[in-house]
Order: C-alpha cells, then structure tokens, then sequence
C-alpha cells in the first residue's frame, strides 16, 4: 500500500500554496481519471489536495459577450447547460460524446483538460514508457498502435490526447484561466497542450504550482453550422478513433469562416490554420471539403496498426463539413452514425 497525504483547500490561494509546498502534490476534483492511475501505480502523489469546495462551479456569461466556465463545472452540467446548448452546441454534442453519463456526472471541466493519454504502455508499469519514466524507450512506436497518434508525434511518443470536450474547445478558440504562485495567467487553448516533442512527460503548459480556474469562451459559437463527428470502436464508452469539430459560417453557399479541429490524431486537439484557409471564401461543396482534408493531413504518418487511421480522417473531415454545412450535426444520442 502506498501512502499520500489528504487536504482539503481552503481557497484558490490555499490551493496554490499547497501544491508550490510539495514536488509531487496533485489536486483531486472528480477523481475519474487521476484515481485509476494510482490504482494502477502510474501516479504515486505524495499529497492528494481536494478542490471540490472551491468556489468555482458557477457558468456566466462575459460582458463581452462570451461564457465563463468554472474549472469545477460538471461535464454533464456543462453539456446539458441551456446557454451552452443554444450558443454553443459543438460543445454540448462533444461533450456528450464522451465517456459514460457516470462518469460525466463527476468529472470537472478542468480535470477533463488535465487527462492523460490513454495509451495502454502508459497504464502497463510492466512496460516501458517515455511519457512514464523519461529515457526509458516507447514501446508503442514499433508495437500494438492502433490507437495512436498519425499527427504530430515524435520519436519519444506517439500518444494521442484523450478528450472530446477539448477538441471542441479548441475549435471555438477558448481561453484557459489559471492561477500561480505569481498571480492569474490566461492561455489560449491552442497554447494549452503541448506536442511531445523530447518531452513527452509533459502534457500541458500549466506549470506544475498552477491551478486551471475556469475556461472561457468568446462569443462566436456556430451555432447554425457545425457538428462534432466521433468514430469509435463501439458507439458509447470509447475514445476516438479520429474526431472532428466543425463549426462554418456561411454566406449562402458559400465559407465566410470555416474552423475544423480533430481529435485521437495526435497528442493534442489538433487544428490547421493553412487546411482553414482552403475553406474561406470557397463554394461549400465536397471539392473544397476534399482539398481541406488533404492540407490537413498533408504530413500524416501512420505506423504498422493505425495507417487506416490517415485515410479515416479524411473522410470524417468531409462528412462532418458536410454535415455542418447542411445544419445537420452528428447526433449523439441516436447512437447512429448519419
Ligand atoms: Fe509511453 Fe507515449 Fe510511447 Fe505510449 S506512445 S508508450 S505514452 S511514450
């Protein structure tokens, strides 16, 4: 059995001296994730900090004209929020798409952007694991990669990012509010994660006495054209195989702006400016949908058991443009792929 120390913080200031106190504190909200990687032995906390009575569930909307979302914020609170589901829909239709109602009933906002990779290396101490123990090799790179990444990985790491809320988050440009030793910080989500690069013990740009607070969005939320198309093994209770955000606003057939983020491509939601750029100004129609997808994933690699995962992208990048082109988003709860 192995022992940790249990706080609960007092407040957001409280919290953030705990966590500069102790190397290897970690915070607890909803526990669905960082209570399976002690089980499983990957996390050893010496110090669990308990933020669940903070101050920080409240969803408001800006003066700006945007919405301001708690880091404690439940995933099922969020998903089922009115203003969340009239202004901004991708994020309620991502949000739905992921995990199980139990598990959305207890995870947090900021926890869910704090995930780790669920590469079954990672979980397996018997292996070896870069993103585990640094140096120590990747078995995945040459070995059962099914699931890995096709963008952005490097030789330390090929791990793929977990999350279906994050990837609609990155579509709609939010902001991650944080709070430090040095006082509150905003990062954008693009900014938020990070690729593994040599690195690939790092997940995030929150450093490691830094506390998420709330994520917020700015006004436009597509809510007439968009959709979030996930393709999975089984139709509830997995993570993506490749997923996509899309969000369009359009001048009758034609782009005015067209945003696509993808998701289980790569160690972090992933979005391509020069891919977006082949949309603006462009007739909505399957030929600039095609020649889209082909910028996107222009750099693809694939590896011995997930190369079917390059031409799979391509076409859920075409039919979810589509789909949110026709104002008919991918319907979560008919569990039927459209
Ligand atoms: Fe570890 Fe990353 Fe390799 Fe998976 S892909 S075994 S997380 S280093």
């Amino acid at each position: 059995m192995i022992g940790f120390k249990y706080v609960r913080a007092r407040d957001i200031a409280d919290a953030v001296r705990q966590l500069s106190g102790e190397s290897n504190a970690k915070l607890i909200a909803g526990g669905t994730n960082l209570i399976d990687l002690m089980k499983m032995d990957v996390e050893r906390p010496t110090k669990l900090i308990d933020i669940t009575r903070l101050p920080l569930t409240q969803v408001q909307e800006t003066q700006g004209g945007g919405l301001r979302i708690g880091a404690l914020v439940r995933n099922s609170d969020l998903g089922y929020h009115p203003v969340v589901e009239q202004r901004y829909p991708v994020l309620a239709s991502a949000i739905m798409a992921g995990a199980s109602q139990q598990l959305r009933n207890m995870a947090s906002t900021g926890g869910n952007l704090m995930q780790r990779t669920r590469c079954h290396y990672f979980y397996d101490t018997a292996t070896p694991c870069n993103k585990r123990e640094p140096g120590a090799g990747c078995p995945a790179i040459g070995g059962q990669n099914r699931m890995h990444a096709i963008l952005g990985g490097s030789d330390a790491c090929i791990a793929t990012h977990p999350s279906d809320m994050c990837v609609a988050l990155t579509l709609l440009e939010a902001k991650v509010c944080v709070s430090g030793p040095a006082g509150d910080r905003v990062i954008a989500f693009a900014d938020f994660h990070r690729l593994p690069g040599d690195m690939p013990q790092r997940d995030t740009n929150l450093e490691a006495d830094e506390i998420v607070t709330a994520i917020e969005l700015p006004p436009k939320g597509f809510a007439a054209n968009y959709t979030y198309l996930k393709i999975r093994d089984r139709l509830s209770y997995a993570f993506a195989l490749v997923s996509v955000a899309v969000g369009l606003d359009l001048d009758g057939d034609a782009i005015r702006e067209g945003r696509f983020a993808l998701g289980g491509v790569a160690h972090k939601p992933w979005r391509d400016p020069s891919a977006e750029a082949a949309l603006q100004g462009q007739p909505a129609n399957l030929e600039t949908f095609d020649r889209a997808a082909d910028i996107l994933l222009r750099d693809a690699k694939g590896y011995a058991c997930n190369s079917f995962k390059i031409d799979l992208a391509r076409r859920c990048i075409v039919r979810a443009l589509a789909q949110a082109a026709r104002g008919a988003p991918q319907s979560q709860s008919s569990k039927k792929i459209a």
